[in-house]
């Protein structure tokens, strides 16, 4: 053997990776994919009508929304620079921030660049050694890329399970400084909200910080201002994130808290601090479509409606948000049926292993504004017709 050790190429290692991907019908590929109006959308030159989306208000198109994306790149230019903390801190950001706070009815909110950036940032501002991190099993990647990067002692509880909240409180807490809790307020591929009331409760009573990702809460709950509100519970939840980049129809992350908070996070989150600011027609964009949130209390609680008639036609249960996963038991499964709506002019993505726990890949269906009720009953029909219910 020679001493400088093997020599496998990086293209050899990465195939045959590919490769166990590709038997275990886990492997991704992108797909182009053009998105017009209304959500139909085209891809390998067909015509779908898309039921995956998470703009769930069409705002991403919408007229007012792309106009004033165009005016602040027009005034500003296409990208901030620098970060905030340099010179991309340009004039959009004060008006987004002040509605979201508005919204979320805190003091005050931090725009990051995205969600990812906001939940891998906030985390190890908040908590770090010797002190306690708790979070739901089914949070969201970013957040658990968050709890890791701090160095906090982290614990997980069984999804949506107060109980066993509880205990890892009663066996943990008092070892620990701090202790910070997170969840999701929708689960974004199980449809289904957190236990904010008992959520709150233990918090309050573990001397616990609560921090919720209303990722798919915002702009289709509690009339467009999240899960937190539906639950009547906003005062009561000192951190609340989310997203610009899912009903907003943008791009960027935000966390709306009390000003010390967002004071310390301006100061010591690496995300923030190390990024440049967002472009900023993305921070008018999304300005403009808070706007409409705000103000159209029609348009925020269709797309919930939309969901209802889904589930009502296929006797589900009726759904806690916006988005309703049927799981396929295995991956080969949820790809087979994902083509066979296509066939039948849906587009609905199989959502696999590691996104979800395994044994339990599935069809995640998101319903918008724009889709009529004959679209839902053309999908109730093809749902039927393939067999996705067997
Ligand atoms: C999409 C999503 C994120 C990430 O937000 P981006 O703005 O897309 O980076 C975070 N948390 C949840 C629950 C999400 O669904």
């Amino acid at each position: 053997m020679e001493g400088r050790g093997r020599s496998t190429s990086i293209e050899q290692v990465a195939g045959s990776k590919l490769a166990k991907l590709e038997a275990d019908a886990l492997r991704r590929v992108l797909s182009e994919t053009e998105r017009a109006n209304e959500g139909r959308t085209s891809r390998n030159g067909r015509q779908l009508l898309s039921f995956c989306c998470n703009d769930y208000l069409g705002l991403s198109q919408h007229p007012n929304v792309k106009r004033a994306a165009s005016k602040a790149a027009e005034k500003y230019g296409a990208g901030a620079g620098a970060s905030r903390l340099v010179t991309g801190n340009h004039p959009l950001y004060s008006d987004l921030e002040s509605r979201l706070a508005r919204l979320k009815n805190t003091e005050t909110s931090l725009v990051f660049g995205s969600g990812y950036l906001a939940n891998i940032g906030i985390p190890p501002v908040l908590a770090g050694k010797g002190d306690l991190i708790l979070a739901d099993e089914l949070s969201h990647a970013s957040m658990h890329a968050g709890m890791r990067a701090s160095n906090a002692f982290t614990r997980l509880f069984r999804h949506n399970d107060i109980g066993d909240c509880h205990r890892i409180l009663v066996e943990e807490r008092s070892k620990y400084r701090h202790c910070l809790v997170m969840t999701e307020g929708v689960f974004s591929m199980d449809g289904d909200r957190a236990p904010l009331q008992g959520l709150c409760d233990l918090a309050e009573e573990y001397g616990a910080w609560l921090m919720t990702d209303d990722a798919h809460g915002l702009g289709v709950l509690g009339n467009g201002r999240g899960s937190a509100a539906a639950a009547g519970l906003a005062e009561r939840i000192p951190l609340q994130m989310g997203t610009l980049s899912k009903a907003v129809g943008s791009y960027g992350g935000f966390i709306c808290a009390a000003k010390p908070v967002i004071d310390l996070l301006i100061n010591r989150s690496r995300s923030l601090i190390y990024a440049t600011g967002l472009p900023p027609a993305a921070v008018a964009a999304a300005s403009a479509a808070l706007e409409i949130i705000e103000t159209d209390r029609e348009l925020v609680n269709i797309p919930m409606e939309r969901a209802k008639r889904f589930t009502r036609q296929l006797c589900l249960p009726d759904p806690e948000s916006t988005i309703v996963p049927l799981l396929t038991g295995t991956s080969e499964r949820a790809l087979r049926l994902s083509h066979l709506l296509e066939e039948e002019g849906f587009l609905v993505t199989a959502i696999r292993p590691p996104t979800v726990p395994d044994g339990t890949a599935r069809l995640r269906f998101t319903f918008a504004s724009h889709h009529t009720d004959e679209d839902i009953d053309r999908l109730v029909k093809a749902v039927k017709k393939r067999g996705v219910l067997e």
